[in-house]
């Protein structure tokens, strides 16, 4: 039996992980289970697994779900350092799945404890840089990625050598606004950018795959995980979202990796390697499918992509500047402070200044992040006031 700690249970890829771990009781046990603040999401998951322990951001949370009765003999912590604490608690696997920079306290916890950790929080790693990565290494934590292009290149990489990989193709969406004028983008509703095409999300990720913001955190997610740089990472979009990503090999060769989108293949994998089990996901019929459709991104109508590689370009400050300026003008734009176009805007403007002054150490980044989403609102009311 392995022991499974999942940190977002509630979200989209918690509740796809559960869905695998309930195919495969046999095999695992969900032994703890963290949240934001949805203690009756928890109380139905804790009466399901027996889980020995639970947390919640959320302190009131915790509270309620203590009061409820419905915690048994579960261990209940609350507060912002309790994902963390569960972290660093030794298991076979821990998933990350909390959504945001939020979620970086946690992934470092799982790294120092030397637990084994399945990454679907790509926030965590862009805010860390590949120190993350060298802290994983030094503390013998496996890093497997579960984003599901991630996972599709990690597979890719099975057919070569790192050294003989001539380049990455990072596919995408395109989102719901692919094909749309770059007026109608202007005056996309926080409804409208909530309606992806092809994936079923949690909202922070389907924003993010609108404005594309999601690939540009996936560019950085590619080349701090597998260590290549941005310009060895060709993005294009595969507008049936069944070809994940591939990686082209010195020789000419393409190794691609196909499936339904689906992030149960991905979380399974992650969960199985180097073993794979049945996830639920049927087998896709390339007959009935007929096609593999291809574009370029449009980058003057979807400038968040090209912004994550000025990013790179800036280091780990730039890194973690594009991902609080992404979270706080994301955050604007659904309250409908500002429009959709303002995102890129805002997280143009917040990289055109010197962002080197948020590269900090691992044990700094929480703090950091903080600065760089203070720095990044005051950013964001400036433009407002212009825009006014
Ligand atoms: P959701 O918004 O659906 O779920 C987020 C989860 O995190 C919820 O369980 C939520 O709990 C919990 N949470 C939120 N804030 C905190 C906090 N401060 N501390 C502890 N827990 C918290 O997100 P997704 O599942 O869509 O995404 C999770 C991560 O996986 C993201 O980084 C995303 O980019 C990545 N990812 C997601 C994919 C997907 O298909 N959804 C695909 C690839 C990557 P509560 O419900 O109590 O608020
Ligand atoms: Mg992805």
């Amino acid at each position: 039996m392995k022991k499974i700690t999942i940190l977002g249970a509630s979200g989209s890829i918690g509740r796809s992980a559960i869905a695998f771990l309930r195919m495969h009781r046999d095999k695992f046990s969900l032994d703890a289970v963290g949240f934001g603040s949805d203690w009756e999401s928890a109380a139905t998951i804790v009466e399901e697994f027996g889980c020995s322990a639970v947390s919640f951001a959320d302190e009131p949370a915790a509270k309620a779900f203590r009061a409820s009765g419905r915690a048994g003999a579960c261990e209940v912590l609350g507060g912002a350092a309790a994902a963390a604490e569960l972290a660093a608690r030794p298991v076979d696997t821990v998933l990350a799945a909390i959504s945001g920079s939020a979620g970086f306290p946690s992934v470092l916890a799982a790294i120092e404890a030397g637990n084994r950790l399945a990454l679907a929080n790509k926030e965590a790693l862009v805010c860390g840089g590949p120190q993350l990565l060298g802290r994983a290494k030094e503390r013998g934590a496996t890093v497997v990625p579960i984003d599901s292009e991630h996972s599709a290149i990690f597979q890719c990489y099975l057919a070569g050598r790192p050294h003989e990989v001539a380049k990455i193709l990072l596919t995408a969406s395109g989102g719901p606004f692919r094909t749309w004028s770059k007026e109608a983008i202007r005056k996309a509703t926080p409804a409208e950018a909530l309606r992806h095409p092809n994936w079923s999300m949690g909202p922070k990720i389907t924003l993010d795959s609108a404005t594309l913001a999601n690939k540009g955190l996936e560019l950085i997610e590619t080349a701090y995980y597998f260590g290549v740089d941005e310009n060895r990472i060709e993005v294009l979009i595969n507008t049936t979202s069944l070809l994940h990503s591939a990686v082209h090999y010195v020789d000419g060769t393409l190794i691609a990796m196909l499936g339904a989108a689906d992030m149960r293949n991905a979380i399974g994998y992650g969960l199985t390697w180097p073993e794979r089990l049945p996830t639920g996901v049927d087998l896709i019929d390339l007959g009935r499918i007929g096609r593999l459709e291809f574009e370029y991104v449009d980058d003057e109508r979807f400038p968040c992509l090209g912004l994550a590689r000025t990013a790179l370009h800036a280091g780990q400050g730039g890194t973690m500047m594009y991902n609080a300026a992404n979270e706080v003008a994301g955050r604007l734009f659904m309250t409908g402070a500002i429009g959709f176009t303002d995102i890129a805007a805002v997280i143009d403007k917040c990289l055109a200044t010197d962002t080197s002054r948020f590269a900090s150490a691992l044990e700094d980044v929480v703090a950091a992040d903080g600065e760089a989403k203070a720095f990044a609102r005051s950013i964001a009311e400036r433009h407002i006031a212009e825009a006014a």
